[in-house]
């Protein structure tokens, strides 16, 4: 299973920055996901759930952040978003492009801990608690 892996490699990756900061309580892991990652959130999530079973944080929380599909217009001359993945055109003037700038992102954002701030490599969200379950 693709997002099993996955979700015990976020988790792994979070457990080796804790390590540096044995102090902080880890409460979740934000991620940002892109459209093209490959990866669907939904089997993310249930695949966290029960990969995080098998680590020292049972009870960490994913909070995943979807990007936005970009493509590089050659009409407008900037990124804009794409209609899908499926249609490439850009949204606002309809060009088809080739070029994908933005969507691929499967990437931790941010680990958030309880108390502590962690230094400056990893930045600290402050919106989790309005997450609805
Ligand atoms: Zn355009």
């Amino acid at each position: 299973m693709h997002e099993l892996s996955i979700a015990l490699n976020v988790l792994d990756i979070a457990e080796q920055t804790m390590n540096e900061h044995p102090e902080s309580e880890l409460v979740a892991i934000h991620i940002r996901l892109g459209p093209m990652s490959g990866v669907v959130c939904e089997a993310l999530e249930s695949a966290f759930t029960i990969a995080r079973q098998q680590t020292l944080y049972p009870e960490v929380e994913l909070v995943i952040e979807e990007t936005q599909l970009l493509i590089d217009c050659p009409q407008c001359r900037k990124h804009q978003m794409a209609i899908s993945i499926n249609d490439l055109r850009c949204r606002t003037c309809g060009t088809i492009s080739g070029k994908i700038v933005g969507g691929r992102e499967l990437e931790i954002a941010a680990l958030e801990v309880r108390d502590e701030q962690l230094d400056d490599t990893l930045s600290r969200s402050t919106d989790a608690d309005s997450k609805t379950e």
